[in-house]
């Protein structure tokens, strides 16, 4: 009988290995990334077009490659980085399998352009499907720039699978985080769709921290420091205050690569014993470095965990670190509103148990008398109450002496706190428009880019991004409804049929409560398929089918676990579909209701993401340019 046994042509084996390595945009990020990283760069631009599927590219001032070497790198098991079986266990760079290019370049139109510096000129490459099309020399600087156009161009199935450009584009700001995290001595910019969504300047560990995670992250760093003979250790913890729901602010780099460990992530939960709630986890930012002949990263290529040698001992070490620096520097956890009332008030009222919090109360204090009244204009001050009176109807000032009873008592079970929402939210209303920030009665808005809204205050400028802005906006707004049960629903022409697995199926079944206070009203859910009759007001109805599938993904992306906050993540995920995005242009109205609403905010300062909303600027400073 005939032979039968062939060796697979190259670009199909690249093909299958692609399969493994390339799964989604943020795939291809992480590989690209890691290559710059390696190449020594200390400058590293990451450009993003529709979430990664229409084009990933990585720019970096690193060390380039020669015209042999740039056309060799597309090659399968080629690598510079190591030679032998034996440098596997003295790793120091992150890549060592060298299948990224070959695999990216068997499943996407690939261009390269790279250039050593004792070159005057570089070379370029482009690659469709594994296929070289051209190969040129060019003028182009010293390092490299790897674009990859059209993800799964040739395999429409894995295309298809690709979710929708939110989800995608989390997971790549996920890598992101993880490589900028790693790496505060270089200096990375990330452009999405034209715009810069982040430049991060080479800092210190807890500069890189809070230039990504937003100002506010400062406060909240505990350090952790520890030099021992098989380990050390230095990063952040979150103080417990500040403790989450979800799992999302953890990290552990070990040699500077990210890395997942639930036996280590063990190991501070049981150091933060005693000092959180159940269900809540404490977030870290952990550099742990060990000998590389300890470790064994020799596994899957796309694969976080690690393998130790000696994991009881680092176990042992990393938590007694992390007790340490809780106990030194005297963390217990604290609720008091002159510290900072934006931080410590939880919104899940109705799911969350509430230590009375001790607040120090202005009883004298009426934000409708005159006097105190801060200075905006009467139609600007309705229209922050008008933007609560749809839940709650609207207060006169004789309500204000019943808020403040509500307050004083013991109120952990009832459902009705609202009242200490609404109160906080005026109050918060009140101190940004107070002092510095006094709002202009005359003030104008204008429109930056698309993106920015200007706008004058007293004190000189203040600058808005539209879209956190709104995003915050929104999300008070349905956590108010869901806690108040309160949402206003319109009834649909004809119902919406959605078709949905069975696992995300349950996942709206988790949630169908929840969607049904913000004025979801759904007339049956079975195995497959959701049939809505009802929205939410503002909500249109071509958006509704993206705002469920991105809350989907939401729970599944964000939550491993049961003690999640549906509402939470559920209002966060709505306000992210539904906000403003970068990009549309607004009215003046529109400007200053976005402006007037934000500053209605209980937390106007950031995003529900914790992102920056808005920066001002001074005129001093402005003056000191003008020097
Ligand atoms: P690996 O990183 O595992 O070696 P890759 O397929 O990612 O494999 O890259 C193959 C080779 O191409 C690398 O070993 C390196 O020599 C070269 N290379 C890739 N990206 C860059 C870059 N940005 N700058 C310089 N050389 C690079
Ligand atoms: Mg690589």
């Amino acid at each position: 009988m005939a032979d039968i046994i062939q060796l697979l042509p190259d670009h199909v084996a690249n093909q299958i290995a692609a399969g493994e390595v390339v799964q989604r945009p943020a795939s291809v990020v992480k590989e690209l990334l890691e290559n710059a990283i390696d190449a020594g760069a200390d400058t590293i631009k990451l450009i993003i077009k529709d979430a990664g599927k229409t084009l990933v590219q990585v720019i970096d001032n690193g060390k380039g490659m020669s015209p042999t070497d740039a056309r060799l790198s597309f090659e399968r098991h080629a690598t510079s980085k190591i030679k032998s079986a034996e440098d596997l266990f003295q790793l120091h760079t992150k890549g060592f399998r060298g299948e990224a290019l070959a695999s990216i370049a068997a499943i996407a139109h690939v261009e390269l352009k790279t250039k050593q510096a004792s070159n005057d000129v570089g070379n370029t490459l482009v690659i469709e499907g594994s296929h070289v099309v051209s190969q040129d020399v060019v003028v182009t600087p010293t390092g490299t720039s790897v674009a990859v156009k059209n993800l799964f161009f040739n395999i429409p199935a894995r295309r298809n699978f690709l979710k929708s450009d939110t989800v995608e584009l989390r997971h790549v700001v996920d890598e992101f985080y993880r490589v900028a995290l790693a790496h505060p001595s270089i200096s990375f910019v990330m452009y999405n769709n034209g715009s810069e969504s982040f430049n991060l300047p080479i800092s210190n560990y807890r500069q890189r921290i809070v230039n990504i995670f937003g100002n506010k992250t400062n406060e909240k760093l505990v350090p952790v420091d520890e030099d021992t003979e098989v380990l050390k250790i230095s990063g952040f913890v979150g103080k417990p205050e500040f403790a989450k729901k979800s799992r999302g602010e953890q990290y552990f780099f070990v040699n500077d690569r990210f890395i997942k460990s639930a036996y280590l992530n063990h190991a501070i939960a049981s150091a933060f014993e005693g000092l959180l709630k159940p269900g809540m986890h404490a977030s870290y930012f952990l550099n742990l470095q060990v000998d590389p002949q300890s470790i064994d990263i020799n596994i899957h290529p796309t694969k976080t965990e690690i393998k130790f040698d000696d994991e009881h001992t680092l176990y042992a070490i990393l938590r007694a670190a992390v007790k340490h620096s809780l106990g030194q520097f005297n963390i217990a956890p604290v609720l008091d509103f002159e510290r900072d009332p934006n931080l410590d008030t939880p919104y899940n009222y109705k799911e969350t148990v509430i230590s009375t919090p001790k607040v120090e109360v202005d009883r004298s204090f009426n934000p409708f008398n005159d006097a105190s009244q801060p200075a905006v204009s009467s139609t600007q001050r309705s229209s922050h109450t008008s933007s609560f009176s749809r839940q709650e109807g609207h207060k006169s000032s004789s309500d204000w002496e019943g808020l403040y009873v509500g307050l004083e008592s013991k109120s952990n079970e009832s459902e009705a706190d609202f009242s200490e929402v609404e109160f906080e939210s005026e109050e918060e209303t009140l101190s940004i428009f107070n002092g510095d920030h006094q709002v202009e009665q005359t003030h104008t808005t204008y429109q930056l880019h698309n993106k920015y809204i200007v706008s004058t205050i007293k004190s000189g400028m203040l600058i808005i991004d539209q879209f956190r802005a709104h995003q915050r906006v929104l999300y008070e707004e349905f956590l108010r409804n869901m806690t108040s049960r309160e949402g206003v629903s319109q009834q649909l022409l004809f119902p919406l049929q959605l078709h949905f697995s069975p696992q995300d199926i349950d996942i709206v079944n988790q949630l169908k409560a929840d969607l049904e206070h913000t004025g979801f009203v759904f007339s049956n859910v079975d195995e497959e398929l959701v049939e809505i009759t009802g929205v939410p007001v503002n909500v249109p109805e071509s958006e509704v089918s993206i705002i469920l599938e991105q809350l989907i993904s939401d729970v599944e992306h964000e939550v491993p676990d049961s003690n999640f906050s549906a509402t939470d993540l559920l209002a966060k995920s709505m306000a992210k579909s539904l906000a403003i995005k970068t990009g549309q242009s607004l009215q003046k109205d529109e400007q200053e209701h976005l402006v007037n609403k934000l500053f209605a905010c209980k937390d106007p300062n950031v995003s529900p993401a914790n992102r920056v909303t808005f920066v001002t600027m001074s005129v001093d400073e402005l003056d000191k340019k003008f020097i």
